[in-house]
Formats: C-alpha cells, structure tokens, sequence
C-alpha cells in the first residue's frame, strides 16, 4: 500500500489536457459531463472525488454537469437514496441547474433501439437460466458457447421481446441479449445481456415496465441522449468500453460521447462498498447511512467536516490513471487546516473537575472579552463569565506531577485562558479518595498577563469555564470506524477490523454559554481538544450534543 501524494503535480491533468485538446480541435465546442450515480445507497467519500471531477470539469471549461441517476435496476433503488443523494451534491457545493435526468427517463428510447437491434440481427431472445449464461460465458482463457436460441428468427425475437414487455413471462425466463462474438477475447462482448424481466415496481417509473436495461445498454445511450461530450468514470469500467463503443456504432443515436476512466478512491481505515455501508446500517453497527462515523457524505457531513475541506481534499489527491490508497490522515489534515482558519475558538470542559477560587468574593461575576480567533480580529469576540467556582479538565491537574508537567499541582500557578493567574492551594477528595474539589487563590492583578506578582513567568495555560453560567452537554468523541489501515483486504471478513473504541461518549461535559446557542453544522475550535460542532439528534430533542469533528492533532502518529 502507498500513498498518492505525488499524483497531485504530475498526472493531476490529464482529462483538462484530453478536454483542451477536443475545444482547440474543434471536436467539441462546449463540455458537458455528467455525474451519474445509482439511487441504490448514500453518496461516500469515493463520489465525491467523482463529483468534483465532473462538476469541477464543466466549471473549469464553461459547461455544464448534468445529475442522473443510473436507476436501471429497482430491486435495489428507493427514493430515500434519490433525495439523500441530491442533497449531498448540493452540500459539496455543486449545482446542475435544470439538468437533472433520471436513465429511466430514457426506458421508451432504450427499448426502441432494441428492437432495432432485434430488427438488424444484432439481437435475441435467449431463455438459457442465469447460471446457464455464466457457464457458457467461458473464461478468459477459453472461448465461450453460442446459446442454442442464438439463431432465432426476427420474427421470433420480435414477439418474445414484445411478450417479456406486456409482463407475460415471470423473472428470470428470458433475457434479450446482444449477438456480438462468444469467442471475443472481451469477457463483455460475449452476447451481453441487454434485458431482464424483473416485475418490480421502480422509485422514479412506477409500475410502467416489466423488462429493465442492463446498466451497459443503458450508459452510454443516456450519454448519447443527453449529449455529453466526456463521460468521465473509474477503472473498473474500461473493459466496458469496447461494448459501449459498439452500442454507439450500432445505433442511430443522436451524439458520439466518448469514455474517459481514472483511478477511483481508496481510503484507508475505511469501507466504500455500498454493500457494506449498507450492512453497517442494516446490522445496527452504526447508527444509520448518516452516522457521523460513516465515509457517507451525509455522514462526513454530520460529523462537521466543511465541504470546502472535502472539496480540498479532492482536488489535493488529484485524477490519475493509477490505483492507489490515500492515508485518512490526508483527509483529516483537510479538515483540520480549513477549520483553523474558519471556526470559532470557544472554551468546554469535557471532563470536569470544580475548582474554587477562595478569594474570589462569593455571588460576584467578572467578564472577559474573548477573541474568537487568535489571529483573525475580524471574527470578533464575546464575552465570558468568571466567577468563585468554575470547571476544569481534570486532566489539567495531577496531585503528583510528572516530569514536564506544566499544568494545575498543589502550590503550582497556571494561567487561566483569557483569565487570571491562579494558584493551587489544596484538593478536597471523597470518602473513595476520588478528587471533589480544588482550592485556589487568583491575582487580581493578573487578568492581562502571564507573569506572577514576583515576576516568574507562568507555563502553563488551561481552559476553564465558570460554573454559574456553563451548560452541561453530551460529548460524542468520536475515532476511525477501522482499526486497521485496509478492512477490505481480500477474504477476510471486514467487520473483525471495526475500532471498538470508535465513540466514546461523555455527558457531563461543561461549555461555555454561548455555546448552547450554536446551530447543527457550526464548528467549533474547542480549545486545546480539537474541533466540534453540534449534533442535530433528533432522538435527544432536550440534550445539547456535540461531534467531535476531529483532535487538534494527528492521534495516530504517535498510536501507529
Ligand atoms: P458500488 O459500491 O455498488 O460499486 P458505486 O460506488 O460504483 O457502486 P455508482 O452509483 O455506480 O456507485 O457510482 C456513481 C459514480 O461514482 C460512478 O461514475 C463511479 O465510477 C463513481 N465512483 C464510485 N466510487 C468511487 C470511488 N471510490 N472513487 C471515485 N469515483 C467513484
Ligand atoms: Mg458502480
């Protein structure tokens, strides 16, 4: 496994220089591409490199990208899968204006030319079974065998087809197949099958059709239709390409798209398969397609990644022509940087400890200004609340410190953020020797700098929030869904390498005020813990929830 950083300067271009090349020759004279996903499952990560390639395409050159689902098969496809996917696209920041088109829109079309192929012999009927098909498929190495039912007449193929039409036959009868070559070197010219009945209702079409297109005869038509010039798609769908070609040749279609594949995304620590994703669901393991642990990008977004740190991303990794895996870390490191510049700093205590100010008067409140960035005044401040009792992390305090410890200890001072300096008096524990409380007294004279009254300069500085003002919130702390750097690595079953510490809820964290007001979707810089935004869980209607988007630093560095 290697990482794809390199990708980035050299091979970054090659579909620019391909669109380029067909605008200078006049091959073309505008871009349309197209973004063509199946409603079958919630758009990932891996689409969104799609997306971007494609809207980003027609951007770039002035054209324009067109969203249409490839619902070819409705036993797997709903609405819910159209409308998340919409939504998704929209969320990445793209827009396809008017062109929204669904494949099925096209069934009447498709199935004309069918019938042509039918009519020009290029076509038949075949009533071999599913497992019949695949054994005379043959293999790579041998040629396959010709169906006994490869030589019916026209007239025979016509009324057969027009039967698994009208919905006289039931599933998986016939099929209508392509008449190309069962010797074809090209598994995929091997009489392809072109239809199969399936009497199942359809998300977009209704009860109107018995008899469904494969996704190969319906592709590249849909292309031609729709009049894309680059039909831009991933790998896997080269060996596709000659019988997408021969469609093309061999029908009176109104345009001549042409395939363009690149190298489709690999994450690590991560799952793409729609099936899986779909187990995850189906099992409970996560809490839905939007879970914010999921490579979703309902779920990407519902953690409080920006887009424009996905949109980073992709155009980070760059298009090439190679497989290849990139680190998650990449991924994070995006999120992370465009969160630096764009969130908020505010103060949460996530595990609380009360400390006292002795002589702080009792009932008295100060405020501080805050800045809400440290190096943008432009995103102001607010004002915070001190007061004789506040919260801190109790990992910011250590009754015996260890060596380079710069935090709270008995008789140490640290500075409050944004506060006053402090110094520890003593700790108050329970009966189980669990500490309760911790004593301090603060320098009045403190609240601009960092410098005791007998001029030692103070080294640590912690968060804090006051007591009489925090809200109490639920904490989601949330970590890789994987532990292990490829989950999908052949044969094994990828569920035995789920992270079994991939949440870790805390709900007694302590935030400052102003943070109760905060909408779903606005991130937070925590400081000194990471960044956080609030979780819009319908299922705590009364409890202020919160994502940890992801930690200040890379945890796994030091993990790994
Ligand atoms: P499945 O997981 O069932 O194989 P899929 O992810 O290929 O499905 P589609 O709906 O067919 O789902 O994908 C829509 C588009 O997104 C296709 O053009 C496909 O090539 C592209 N795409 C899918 N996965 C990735 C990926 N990991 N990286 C880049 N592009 C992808
Ligand atoms: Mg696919």
């Amino acid at each position: 496994m290697s990482t794809d950083e390199t990708a980035v300067s050299t091979v970054n271009n090659f579909l620019k220089n391909i669109i380029e090349e067909d605008l200078k020759s006049g091959k073309h004279d505008s871009v349309v591409t197209r973004f063509p996903p199946e409603p079958n499952g919630y758009l990932h990560i891996g689409h969104a490199k799609s997306i971007c390639i494609n809207f980003g395409l027609a951007r770039d050159f002035g054209g324009r990208c067109h969203l249409r689902f490839d619902d070819t098969n409705p036993a797997k496809e709903e609405q819910e899968y159209i409308d998340s996917i919409m939504e998704s696209v929209k969320w990445l920041g793209f827009d396809w204006g008017t062109h929204l088109y669904y494949a099925s829109d096209n069934f009447e079309q498709l199935y004309q030319w069918a019938v042509y192929l039918i009519e020009q012999g290029k076509a038949y009927v075949d009533d071999l079974t599913a497992d019949q098909i695949r054994a005379y498929r043959g293999t790579l190495t041998e040629p396959g065998t010709e169906s006994p039912f490869r030589n019916r007449t026209v007239a025979e193929n016509m009324d057969l087809f027009a039967r698994m039409r009208s919905g006289e036959f039931p599933d998986g009868t016939h099929v209508l197949r392509g008449k190309i070559d069962m010797a074809s070197p090209n598994i995929n010219l091997r009489d392809p099958v072109l239809y199969r009945i399936l009497n199942a209702p359809h998300p977009h079409v209704g009860d109107a059709w018995k008899i469904y297109p494969m996704y190969d005869f319906a592709h590249g038509q849909t292309d031609a239709i729709e009049g894309i010039t680059h039909s831009i798609c991933t790998l896997e769908f080269e060996s596709h390409k000659p019988l997408y070609e021969w469609f093309l040749d061999n029908l009176p279609i109104p345009a001549r798209p042409r395939q363009y594949e690149f190298a489709r995304l690999n994450l690590t620590y991560t799952v793409m398969s729609k099936r899986k994703l779909q187990e995850l669901v189906q099992q409970g393991i996560v809490s839905g397609w939007d879970d914010p642990r999921m490579p979703t990008l309902a779920g990407i977004r519902r953690r409080g990644y920006p887009s424009a740190s996905v949109r980073n991303f992709c155009e980070l990794i760059g298009v090439g022509r190679s497989d290849s895996w990139i680190d998650v870390s990449i991924l994070e490191e995006c999120v992370r940087s465009e969160l630096n510049e764009t969130a908020p700093r505010a103060m949460a205590v996530l595990r609380p400890v009360k400390l006292i100010i002795d002589n702080f008067p009792v009932g008295h409140t100060e405020e501080f200004q805050a800045a809400n960035h440290p190096q943008k005044p432009e995103m102001g401040s607010r004002l915070i609340h001190f007061s004789r009792e506040l919260w801190i992390d109790s990992d910011d305090f250590m009754e015996t410190p260890s060596k380079g410890f710069h935090r709270l200890t008995v008789g140490g001072v640290v500075k409050l953020r944004c506060g006053y300096i402090i110094t520890c008096t003593g700790v108050v524990k329970d009966s189980d020797g669990m500490i309760i409380e911790l004593h301090c007294t603060y320098d009045p004279a403190s609240r601009e700098g960092i410098h005791t009254a007998d001029g030692r300069k103070v080294k640590g500085v912690i968060h804090w929030v006051s007591a009489d003002s925090a809200v109490t919130a639920e904490v989601r702390l949330f970590d890789r869904l994987f532990s292990d750097p490829n989950p999908d690595r052949g044969g094994a079953d990828y569920k035995q390498f789920l992270n079994p510490n991939s949440v870790e809820v805390v709900t007694t964290c302590k935030l400052e005020a102003s943070l109760a007001l905060s909408a779903a979707e606005t991130q937070f810089q925590f400081e000194r813990q990471g960044y956080f935004c609030q979780d819009p869980d319908d299922s705590r209607p009364d409890a202020l929830v919160f994502n940890r988007i992801v930690t200040l630093r890379d945890a796994w560095i030091t993990k790994k």
